[in-house]
């Protein structure tokens, strides 16, 4: 069955957990004991039935990781299985966005509809747009407590759709909803009944899933060199293109060139292998490869360069502080890299240039600017080949930003 993997946003207490709760619910997708558990802990509070519990509880199964997997949680239609990826809090949404754990092809932005945009909301959806997230649907949550009103829906989306668009972005959806009640979730909702559009579920169910687009030039960021039986097999994972026997292809970033002699998966001879798939490679000529190289088309091959711009986002309470070394990760390459110059700060809640040409990042603020690295790297711009455009910073082995690359001289 297809699948398509979404995030959640939004500001906290928006109702991001009550979604998620109801989604499983009304899908069918939770075994009967959870179910009981949840009601019996609302009813004992003398509450209706409170789905957010049954997130915290299996918030708690993750952590001890009995049954679900750290971040993902899964329900499935008749027509696709979904993947919701969660973020916990903004720092890790960033982080899993930005380093591309998520792979999200499309997120949710939930908004209160009582309290409409806040802080998160506006930080949240501007790295959507960063990021190049073009399918969004928008939930205006707690309709129940805007007491259904239709006159304050059309507020909000004109609202947030003004919003989105001056940050360069769009909905093609605003859904009213009381994730609580399961207005308009999976069904329509009785106090809703002015509202002509999709329910949340007909809006997920139409939305596209990304195809890894055939003609993209290949990148083999190399993870490591086996050696058995005198052979030795270049590993890693096809991030975009073709890996193919006979293919004439360049290692970077010392441009040597020779042709691939064999494609293996699982010990088995391949003639190809395509994006996504982990394969290991032997090479024509005995070159020196090592982990961090980037293995290319002979004719298509990525910037080599020691400079690019890159739009970061700095996540470290410790503020940015240009004169100390830090490591880049892009890929499988690590280098030691320094800001050479940050030409925009900009609040990441508001969107504002805080500063031109700044001393400093903070906690939580963005920074347009041109990062120098010790040794030549393999680059691409993010919106061309996203796993050769972002990279994350790293100061004594903790991650204090991601950023991605928006071009170089
Ligand atoms: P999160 O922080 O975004 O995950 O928010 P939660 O899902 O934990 O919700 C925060 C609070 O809002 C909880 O007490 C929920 O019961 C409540 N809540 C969420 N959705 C609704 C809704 O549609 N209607 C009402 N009345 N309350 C809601």
């Amino acid at each position: 069955m297809p699948e398509l993997k979404f995030v959640i946003v939004g500001h906290v207490d928006h109702g991001k957990s009550t979604l998620i709760g109801r989604l499983l619910y009304d899908t069918d997708s939770l075994p009967p004991d959870r179910i009981e558990e949840m009601k019996k802990t609302s009813g004992e509070l003398g509450r209706e039935t409170e789905f957010a519990f049954l997130l915290d509880h299996l918030k708690e199964e993750r952590e001890q990781g009995v049954t679900i997997d750290t971040t993902q949680t899964f329900f499935h239609t008749p027509s696709r299985e979904y993947v919701i990826i969660d973020a916990p809090g903004h720092v890790e949404f960033v982080k899993n966005m930005v380093t591309g754990a998520s792979q999200a092809e499309a997120a949710v932005l939930i908004i209160d509809a009582a309290e409409g945009i806040r802080e998160q909301t506006r930080r949240h959806a501007y790295i959507l747009s960063l990021l190049g997230i073009s399918q969004v649907i928008v939930v205006l949550n707690k309709m129940d407590l805007a007491g259904y009103e239709e006159a304050r829906y059309h507020e909000l989306k004109r609202e947030t759709g003004e919003f989105l668009e001056s940050i360069g972005t769009a909905s093609g959806f605003f859904i009213p909803i009381s994730a609580l009640k399961g207005d308009n979730i999976v069904r329509k909702g009785e106090g809703l009944d002015w509202y002509q559009g999709p329910t949340f579920l007909e809006a997920l169910d139409s939305l596209r899933e990304r195809v890894a687009p055939a003609d993209l030039p290949l990148i083999f960021p190399v993870q490591d060199i086996y050696r058995t039986d005198g052979k030795r097999m270049v590993v890693g994972r096809v991030e975009s293109g073709r890996i193919e026997r006979g293919q004439r292809v360049r290692v970077l970033p010392g441009d040597y060139e020779t042709a691939v002699r064999s494609v293996e998966k699982f010990n088995e001879e391949r003639t190809a292998a395509a994006a996504s798939e982990s394969v290991g490679v032997t090479l024509e000529d005995s070159l020196f490869v090592e982990r961090g190289m980037v293995i290319c088309e002979k004719d298509r091959p990525p910037a080599t360069t020691r400079e690019f711009k890159a739009t970061l986002f700095w996540m470290s309470k410790a503020g940015l502080d240009p004169s100390r070394k830090i490591d880049l990760r892009c890929a499988t390459q690590q280098v030691s890299c320094e800001i050479a110059e940050i030409e925009r700060r900009i609040d990441s809640s508001d969107l504002r240039v805080v500063e031109e040409r700044a001393g400093t990042l903070e906690n939580l603020e963005v920074g347009e600017v041109r990062i120098r690295t010790k040794k030549p790297i393999a680059v691409e711009r993010f919106q061309a080949v996203q796993e050769l455009g972002r990279f994350v910073l790293m100061r004594e082995n903790n991650i204090c930003a991601g950023g991605i690359i928006t071009g170089w001289e």
